[in-house]
């Protein structure tokens, strides 16, 4: 791609939104992050994505998104328990319904502050924890909205939507930023940092991942 553009990212801190912003260094001539706080349980990853943005030398925005948790409740928002297993018939209850939507359009406002017009979210398809808001026909059509609302030409780039986690790390590795990727990053629902509490959704997908990519280099 060798743009001479500018990109905003989406970040969070995680392993998929880390690898994102190492994509986006690479493809773009400037970047910026934007992370959401939200009623997130755990501050620690607003922290761990500042860190990781500050190590990069990447601006990193923060923006209030608290409203999300008043709109309606759930294990991501407040102190439910969460799903361990998706449910057979419904969505996770770590589901944030409008998230994605919201997110993007936030995105987007700023973005055109800056006049950037390239956003970057690591919304993935293919390691689907049953969000529709993660799939690529909702971001054709959120991208298509944006445009048409702001009278722009916004390019909603989503570098994760064909990849497993097991290619998610290899993007890592490929970006050179394997290492960074596995020992920065927070993924836990714990609020563990690298390999996590190893017991959660999160964490078990993680390391399946890992663990099918580290085969493939042996
Ligand atoms: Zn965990």
């Amino acid at each position: 791609m060798n743009n001479k553009e500018s990109a905003l990212v989406l970040f969070s801190g995680g392993q998929d939104s880390t690898t994102c912003l190492y994509w986006a260094i690479k493809n773009f001539s400037s970047v910026r992050t934007l992370c959401f706080t939200y009623g997130q349980r755990h501050s620690k990853e607003i922290e761990v994505a500042q860190a990781i943005a500050e190590k990069a030398n990447i601006p990193f925005q923060l923006l209030d998104a608290s409203i999300i948790s008043q709109l309606s409740v759930n294990s991501l928002t407040s102190d439910i328990v969460m799903d361990q297993e998706k449910p057979q018939d419904s969505y996770p209850n770590t589901f944030v319904p409008g998230r994605n939507l919201l997110f993007l359009t936030f995105a987007a406002v700023i973005a055109r502050s800056h006049g950037i017009r390239h956003i970057i979210t690591g919304v993935s398809e293919a390691d689907y924890s049953g969000y529709p808001d993660c799939r690529d026909t909702f971001i054709l059509s959120a991208n298509a909205s944006i445009n048409l609302a702001m009278d722009e030409h916004f390019q909603i780039h989503t570098p994760l939507m064909w990849r497993d986690k097991t290619a998610v790390w290899q993007l890592a590795d490929e970006l050179g930023v394997f290492n960074i990727v596995r020992t920065q990053t927070l993924t836990c629902y714990n609020g563990i940092i690298a390999d996590g509490c190893g017991q959660c959704p999160a964490c078990k997908l993680r390391k399946h991942g890992l663990d099918n990519y580290l085969k493939t280099k042996e």
